[in-house]
């Protein structure tokens, strides 16, 4: 069996000691440390919550499914218990998906090393006087559509996010069969930088494909669904202003389209087909939160 340690002295000297009813999240098995002589009921994630695990999992996913903060606000005042604010809806995609990405880290996903990329812009405090947009680079992989490296940037396209981002490309697929991207003239060269390919020999280099739209008037369809996915959930980032915040809720778009919802083209979700199978029943954002909790990653 599995020793719970006391979360106040350490100890595994611990028993059952009966339910606790808890103010919102119904009864919760309390715990005796014998060393200590202190009660407590283990941190499932939820700890002090004082909205339930199934309320504070369905916010995520609806925000993430690309509805805004407000509308779920307005769904809660129209079928649960409790308001919470368009800003508590917010906290919670944050909170959960920091806590989830520290986890998903540790997965190593099996990629097809076919990678598209692109960029898109964000329109981050544009309800307000702040002009023009973010930057959101992102990179596909065609066997298993996963998304596999993101790179946000306040500034517009440069070289320096250009390298920044072929560089996470690398990390997390160290030799793909190639990279397809759009016409940007940055991509040349900071492809040449972070693969090395100015002084590998010829058969060893890694394939840069270009499509440029302007001149071959095609988009590419097969991955275009992905992206333009990613491009209809930015729209609620209007009203945020804070930079800080941006980077973390995309990360959660993502999060949502590898591991929660299956992809319409291949039925499956993106992680499954890169090979990760997660002990998580339908509802995934409560599963991945639980298996992040147990983890115990620092
Ligand atoms: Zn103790």
């Amino acid at each position: 069996m599995e020793k719970i340690t006391c979360r106040y002295c350490k100890s595994e000297n611990t028993v059952k000691r009966g339910l606790s009813q808890t103010q919102n999240r119904g009864k919760q098995q309390r715990h005796l440390c014998k060393d200590c002589k202190k009660t407590f009921i283990l941190d499932n994630g939820f700890w002090k919550k004082k909205n339930s695990e199934a309320k504070i999992t369905a916010t995520i996913d609806l925000y993430f499914s690309n509805l805004s903060s407000r509308k779920v606000r307005n769904h809660f005042r129209r079928h649960w218990e409790h308001n919470a604010s368009h800003v508590t809806v917010l906290n919670w995609c944050r909170e959960y998906t920091l806590k989830v990405s520290k986890f998903i880290d540790t997965l190593k996903p099996q990629l097809s090393g076919q990678l598209y990329a692109d960029e898109t812009e964000i329109p981050r405090g544009c309800n307000t006087k702040r002009k023009g947009g973010d930057k959101f680079w992102c990179a596909v992989d065609w066997g298993t559509r996963y998304i596999n490296a993101t790179l946000y940037s306040p500034n517009p396209q440069n070289m320096e996010d250009a390298v920044s981002f072929m560089a996470k490309i690398k990390q997390s697929n160290d030799k793909p069969k190639y990279i397809q991207t759009d016409a940007l003239t940055f991509y040349p060269r900071a492809f040449t930088k972070v693969f090395y390919n100015n002084i590998r020999k010829k058969d060893e280099r890694v394939k840069h494909l270009v499509n440029n739209v302007s001149k071959t008037g095609k988009h590419n369809v097969r991955i275009e669904t992905v992206f333009s996915k990613i491009k209809d959930r930015v729209d609620d980032f209007r009203g945020i202003k804070a930079l800080w915040s941006a980077p973390i809720l995309m990360q959660g778009i993502i999060l949502q389209h590898n591991y929660i919802e299956a992809h319409t083209t291949t039925g499956k979700i993106p992680a499954e087909l890169a090979g990760i199978k997660l002990d998580v029943e339908k509802n995934r954002w409560l599963g991945l939160i639980l298996l992040s909790q147990s983890a115990q990653l620092p």
